[in-house]
């Protein structure tokens, strides 16, 4: 028995003619943080989309604490209830306030009773440091503030398993700041979470792992001191320069 909760094995996948990712492979254990770097296009995206299924790869596996999730007959709704999302847009759902927004997923998917599931998000948003903005429609919220009801979303459903696809990306300056402080306090509390960013300082100090992606394949993988200060690849290098 490991400890082992993704396992990531020669991964292809194209789109029509197109080769996105190329035998990609990587593993995390429980507690892990994996941050996958690099270009604009070398298929971070589809990477996470293919681990809770938005995608389906064309070869190798995918497996999800010891059970395959790239089979035919895995059931795709068991599978993203295990597995929570937080997208660089937020995608809040616009009529509902932050609290109903966290709340909704307990309800609806876990079955929770409203009283239940509104406690439950209460703690969330109180977690993420939203405790005054639990009625607050996402209008009315700034975009730190959007983001940080998504990840207290995705937490409400008690996931093995976090993925974040540039979740500061579409933040002013100013906001970032406070969604890298939730992510950090989540590394502390020992949530396993895959994160797409470019984020060099949270990737630094926060992953045990970084793996670049550089045209669908894994140009080099290792912790982020090796990558920083002793890349194995020229490649690398000139990536991460240009980042930081
Ligand atoms: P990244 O997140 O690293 O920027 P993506 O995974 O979004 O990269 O994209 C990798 C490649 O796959 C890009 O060339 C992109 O245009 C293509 N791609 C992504 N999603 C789709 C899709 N749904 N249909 C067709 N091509 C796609
Ligand atoms: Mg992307």
């Amino acid at each position: 028995m490991t400890d082992e909760l993704l396992r990531v094995e020669s991964v292809d996948k194209s789109y029509g003619d197109e080769r996105v990712l190329t035998d990609v492979s990587f593993e995390m254990d429980r507690g892990d943080v994996t941050v996958l770097i690099g270009p604009s296009g070398s298929g971070k995206s589809t990477m996470l989309r293919c681990v809770n299924r938005l995608t389906e790869i064309d070869d190798g596996a995918i497996y999800l604490d010891g059970d395959c999730v790239t089979d035919a007959d895995t059931n795709v709704n068991d599978l993203r209830r295990q597995v929570g999302m937080v997208f660089q847009d937020f995608n809040l759902f616009s009529h509902l306030t932050a609290l109903e927004n966290v709340s909704l997923g307990p309800r609806r998917v876990l079955g929770k009773e409203k009283a239940e599931a509104t406690q439950l998000a209460r703690e969330q948003l109180e977690q993420v440091g939203l405790g005054k903005q639990l009625d607050s429609y996402p209008a009315e919220l700034s975009g730190g503030q959007q983001q940080r009801v998504g990840i207290a979303r995705a937490l409400a459903m008690d996931p093995k398993l976090m993925l974040f696809d540039e979740p500061t990306s579409a933040l002013d300056p100013e906001l970032i700041g406070d969604v890298l402080e939730v992510m950090r306090d989540l590394v502390d509390q020992g949530m396993t979470m895959l994160v797409v960013t470019h984020e060099m300082g949270f990737a630094r100090e926060a992953a045990d792992e970084l793996v670049f992606l550089d045209g669908g394949k894994v140009a080099e993988r290792g912790p982020p001191e090796q990558l920083f200060e002793n890349p194995q690849h020229d490649r690398t290098a000139q990536f991460l320069r240009r980042l930081t």
